[in-house]
């Protein structure tokens, strides 16, 4: 494995919102909806049998205005066609269990959770080097070539070097635009151009009087503004979705009047003194602000003619929760 840094999952792993989704938004039979549930199954599992933090918190999703009714039960029916537990809670029901939430009615996603991203990885790094497998830190993908039946691929760390390899798979999210174009053979016409979709949180530094997350309906492009807390119960608020043009994780903290007022449809007792600007991380999209949802990307031979080649991109949201079921995947195809 080539990593370019010098740490495992320090890309767009470290900088996201760690929950384990139950996957009721994606579309019937997409891999999105396919893979998040199957991941959800196996994280909760992986994370018990390697003592990974975590904690099937559940998730609210809620409609503030009776306008957003119809849109939750969108959600419900496309829940059910995947496959996701929910159940439907009228506004007072909810504020029995969730006292300070101020909301017409929600979903309650028993399947949702939270769980320690780190830990995760490094159990993972130790599964990849008790395999007997290699990661290369700090050695770049440089390109690659197909010579004979094998790659011959071109890395850096302090110098050049080529390894040869009958398999090529290109895992590089953010930058897997610029990897992909790094292979020789592989035409243009298989290749996304990766767009940028910065993330900001805040943080809240008052009590968290919250159980489970709260996540408001989503739109086109994001889950919404939602409520989350890490293992700690440390509270957070957000991604936004705000697109840039190159990767940078500078905090816009002008965002937060959009912020307060968002929180203040369901939390009306949010101080906003208590919010303070936390982290930003970037989505790997392969759609651009004007397009619907995309699936993940996933291609191999038989759609790009590279033998050997399983070239992934668009490995936004759920791509955490679907990480596992994504590896078995490609193993499988391997
Ligand atoms: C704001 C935000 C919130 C999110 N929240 C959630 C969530 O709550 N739940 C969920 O399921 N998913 C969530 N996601 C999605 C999830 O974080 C990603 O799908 C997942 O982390 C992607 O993992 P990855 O391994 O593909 O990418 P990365 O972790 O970025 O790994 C790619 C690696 O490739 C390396 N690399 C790049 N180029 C080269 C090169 N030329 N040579 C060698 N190495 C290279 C990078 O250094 C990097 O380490 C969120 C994403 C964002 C941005």
């Amino acid at each position: 494995m080539l990593e370019k840094d010098g740490r495992a999952g320090e890309g767009v792993s470290s900088r996201n919102s760690g929950v384990i989704h139950a996957g009721m938004y994606y579309p019937t039979n997409s891999m999105k909806s396919k893979f998040c549930l199957e991941g959800n199954r196996l994280l909760y599992e992986y994370a018990d049998l390697k003592k990974i933090s975590h904690n099937k918190t559940g998730k609210f999703i809620i409609a503030s205005k009776k306008e957003e009714i119809t849109k939750l039960e969108k959600i419900y029916k496309q829940g059910l066609i995947n496959g996701v537990t929910l159940e439907k809670f009228e506004g007072k029901e909810i504020k029995k269990i969730e006292p300070v939430l101020n909301v017409e009615a929600g979903l309650l996603s028993p399947e949702t959770g939270i769980i320690d991203v780190p830990e995760l990885v490094t159990a993972l790094e130790g599964d990849i080097q008790h395999s007997e497998g290699i990661i290369a830190f700090n050695t770049e993908f440089i390109s690659a070539k197909k010579k004979g039946g094998s790659f011959s691929i071109i890395c850096r760390d302090k110098e050049k070097f080529e390894i040869q390899s009958k398999v090529l798979i290109n895992s590089s999210a953010l930058n897997s635009d610029l990897v992909s174009r790094n292979i020789k053979s592989l035409k243009e016409e298989y290749i996304y151009k990766i767009n940028y979709a910065k993330g900001h949180y805040f943080k809240y530094s008052g009590l968290n009087p919250f159980s489970s997350l709260i996540y408001p309906v989503p739109d086109e492009f994001s889950q919404g503004l939602h409520l989350g807390f890490d293992i700690s119960r440390q509270l957070r608020f957000g991604p936004d979705i705000t697109w840039v043009k190159d990767i940078n994780y500078l905090f816009d903290e002008s965002l937060k009047e959009k912020f307060i007022k968002a929180i203040h449809n369901y939390w009306p007792e949010m101080d906003p003194e208590k919010l303070n600007p936390d982290y930003t991380g970037v989505r790997p999209k392969i759609q651009n602000p004007k397009e619907k949802m995309q699936d993940f990307s996933i291609l191999e031979v038989n759609s790009h003619g590279v033998d050997g080649l399983i070239n992934l991109q668009g490995m936004e949201s759920p791509g955490l929760t679907s990480s596992l079921a994504i590896g078995n995947y490609v193993a499988s195809r391997v």
